[in-house]
């Protein structure tokens, strides 16, 4: 016998209560999570629909009481439904719970009011309104009069704006509302996050040739039954978002929705100005710091069809359009995309799925695409496009590399190099804007020589190793540990340790050697307060600072026209990340680094400085060459197994209590190395996760690695399995992953 979880009513706050019913003999086999049935509700046993988030063998309470389902619904038909088939998929696919999914997919509606406007309109006809207005002026009640005046004008008035602007009061409104000649209404607002309304209309550009090249190619492939999922591989520049904007034009035209997500960092006034200028009142923004209420309400109009675009970070994904019709992410590489929480999916993959579920078209775009994207559009599963030249042919910046250990060598122990210090010089000199970034990604802890530049490794997994406060230092995949060296194991040097410089110390440094430089820094504390981070930004671009120096942050899509020099003063801190994505990351990080130099017209130049020089991902940044460094790192991801040449999936097990996670993990990581044998799939670890205790709670993960997806989610599945059949595993929270 078999029994569903149902829940009935999803109106969002919900999703948490649930209810048994008996699954039929002859739906057993069929019946899947994510499934609409047709079941007996209350006590009137009315017919009603409920969709199915689980299914269990045991049932929860007295099946004599227990009421059976009567039917499988052809799902999908609803908006609703097909999000819900959605986070089903996601369950599945990411290892998390049908309630965790459906609260991911659907947002949640607070109980908060929408604020409401409140409207004067006439409640007469024109001609009476005409008349009285008359009577009124004659009668020397000028302020009614005014106001029967500005309602022939105008039809509908806003309350706040009547009183302010032509000073009603409640005294010269009552009179006109008791005699039934006007009539108070209110309307519900949205809590709209920019005011759009005030951004004068902008038209589309007109495409220069290679952009149109690449429009009609996209064109060709929707031609195809079914189009593929297009990668448009652009340098920084080139006018992605350009042919973007004509490919959404084109969509609504077509009377579908277009959903656009780009990265978090990249939703600034500057962006969200621009969409609302090409496409006004159709327009939607979405950022994280809106409250539920406010995303919400930003779905609710999306769902009435009173808005044809959303652009937001991943979360816009789940926008409820009832008939969309294209998906953009731009800068599909960018790490925000994969989510933190359960389940822990990924915006593109997912993003795939329900495209192919709605018939929907799929555009991604990037400077540095990531290797899944590309290597599918190697293996025409997407289909690319090249813009491979800045708009107008405008020269990509001269690039060029500084050997810090050289540096040292000569005597030199400053963050700057002696070639960015005078590169500095002549752009102040010039009244031309440098950048200065200091790229920290994902540092943390790892060792390295100052004088060979070596860092230390897990014979193993070949990511860094990280210091722990024991002074041991620990691999974070497999667990290996060894001691904390005094010399370098390499050149024997002695200058071996940790990074320490910070975005504050070179600021001092650069206020010592240039006292007349105007100085802005961007970094986590610089931002933290709200709207710090858009003033920085605005003030950089109207010149009011000579240099910006600051963390990643400073590195994403900006535009600023005065900006001829880019330094990345330690290029390869991120390098060294124990991360297999590390040197990935470090390439998209100095490709989009150098891409701020030089985009209005006076040329641009960069410089790298790296204790690595002669390391492919600098090389390859410094030449610009993405299919040269795609052919290096696709290689060290074939001979590791690391994904895409595999998949990998982690088990990330967290509790309370440390000897708790201990046990609990060892029998996790027994039952797991039992399935996986049959597989003959190794498990790597268990050993602490990169971060291995947040706010008290402990940290332990292992590894499983396979070229064949479908054994991974066979393991993941037996494993999920396994949990919620122990009890024992009630006080570890588990999390699956695919990393
Ligand atoms: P990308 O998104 O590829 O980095 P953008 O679309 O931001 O590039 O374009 C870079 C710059 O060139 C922008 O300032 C943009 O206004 C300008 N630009 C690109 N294409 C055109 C075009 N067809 N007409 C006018 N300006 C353009
Ligand atoms: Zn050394
Ligand atoms: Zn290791």
């Amino acid at each position: 016998m078999t029994y569903a979880d149902i829940i009935v009513d999803i109106s969002h706050e919900k999703v948490d209560r649930s209810f048994q019913y008996k699954v039929p003999e002859e739906l057993q086999h069929k019946l899947q999570v994510g499934m609409v049935v047709t079941i007996p509700f209350g006590n009137g046993n009315h017919e009603r629909k409920g969709y199915v988030i689980g299914l269990s063998d045991t049932p929860a309470f007295d099946t004599s009481r227990m009421k059976e389902l009567t039917g499988i619904c052809s799902s999908e038909e609803t908006t609703e439904e097909r999000l819900i088939a959605l986070a089903a998929w996601m369950k599945n696919q990411y290892g998390s719970t049908m309630v965790q999914a459906l609260k991911t997919v659907l947002p949640v509606r607070e109980k908060v009011k929408a604020k409401e406007k409140r409207y004067i309109i006439l409640n007469v006809s024109e001609e009476e309104a005409e008349k009285i207005a008359g009577k009124l002026e004659s009668g020397r009640c000028k302020a009614r009069a005014r106001l029967v005046r500005a309602l022939l004008e105008e039809k509908k008035l806003d309350y706040t704006k009547a009183s302010k602007e032509f000073g009603m009061t409640a005294s010269v409104l009552r009179p006109l509302a008791d005699e039934g000649i006007v009539q108070v209404v209110q309307d519900e607002v949205y809590r709209m996050t920019v005011d759009g309304a005030n951004i004068p209309h902008e038209e589309l550009s007109i495409l220069t040739e290679p952009q149109q090249e690449a429009f009609d190619q996209i064109q060709e492939e929707w031609k195809a039954d079914p189009p593929r999922p297009v990668l448009i591989h652009g340098v920084t520049g080139s006018g992605k978002t350009q042919v973007y904007m004509k490919l959404i034009r084109q969509v609504i035209d077509e009377g579908k929705q277009v959903i656009v997500l780009v990265p978090e960092i990249a939703l600034t006034y500057q962006t969200v100005r621009r969409f609302y200028g090409w496409f006004g009142e159709k327009v939607s923004v979405l950022n994280s710091r809106l409250s539920a209420g406010e995303r919400y309400d930003q779905f609710k109009r999306a769902k009435r069809g009173e808005i044809q675009i959303m652009v937001g970070p991943r979360s816009a994904l789940f926008t409820p359009f009832s008939n969309l019709g294209l998906i953009i992410i731009d800068e599909e590489h960018e790490q925000s995309y994969k989510s933190e929480n359960s389940p822990r999916y990924h915006a593109r993959e997912t993003a795939l799925y329900r495209a192919q579920m709605e018939n929907a078209r799929l555009v991604l775009g990037s400077a540095t695409p990531s290797l899944e994207a590309y290597t599918k559009a190697k293996d025409g599963e997407f289909r690319l496009v090249k813009l491979d030249a800045r708009f107008e042919d405008r020269p990509l910046p001269k690039v060029s590399v500084v050997d810090l250990r050289e540096e040292l060598r000569e005597g030199n122990r400053s963050v700057l190099s002696r070639s960015l210090r005078k590169a500095i010089e002549n752009r102040l000199k010039c009244g031309e804007q440098a950048i200065l970034f200091l790229n920290r990604r994902g540092y943390a802890g790892f060792v390295s020589c100052r004088s060979c530049g070596e860092v230390l490794k897990c014979p193993h997994c070949d990511v860094a190793l990280t210091e722990h406060n024991n002074g041991r230092l620990v691999c974070h995949y497999c667990g290996y540990e060894q001691p904390r060296v005094e010399k370098c194991p390499v050149c024997g040097s002695p200058y071996i340790g940790g990074f320490k410089a910070g975005t504050q110390q070179i600021e001092q440094v650069l206020h010592k050697n240039f006292p007349k430089a105007r100085i802005l820094r961007m970094d986590y504390d610089t931002t933290r307060a709200k709207g710090s981070y858009e003033k920085i930004l605005s003030s950089f671009a109207a010149h009011e600072a000579d240099i910006l120096v600051g963390t990643q942050m400073i590195v994403k899509g900006h535009d600023f026209p005065d900006v001829t020099l880019v330094g990345a003063l330690a290029a390869d801190l991120s390098l060294n990340a124990a991360d297999y994505r590390c040197a990935e990351r470090t390439f998209q990080l100095l490709t989009q680094a150098v891409g701020r130099s030089g985009r209005g017209t006076k040329p641009g130049e960069a410089i790298i400085q790296s204790y690595h020089p002669d390391h492919y991902s600098i090389q390859t940044a410094a030449a610009q060459d993405y299919e040269a460094f795609y052919q290096e790192e696709m290689a060290y991801r074939m001979l590791m197994d690391y994904p895409p040449a595999a998949h990998m999936l982690s088990v990330l097990v967290s509790g309370e209590n440390e000897e708790l996670l201990e046990q609990g993990m060892d029998y996790l990581a027994k039952f797991v190395e039992r399935i996986a044998s049959r597989y003959r799939i190794p498990v790597i670890g268990p050993a602490y996760a990169a971060v291995g205790k947040v706010n008290d709670i402990y940290r332990k993960v292992l590894y499983l690695k396979h070229r064949d997806e479908r054994i991974l989610q066979d393991i993941k599945d037996k494993t999920e399995k396994y949990i919620e059949l122990n009890s024992g595993f009630r006080r570890l929270y588990i999390q699956f992953d695919y990393t």
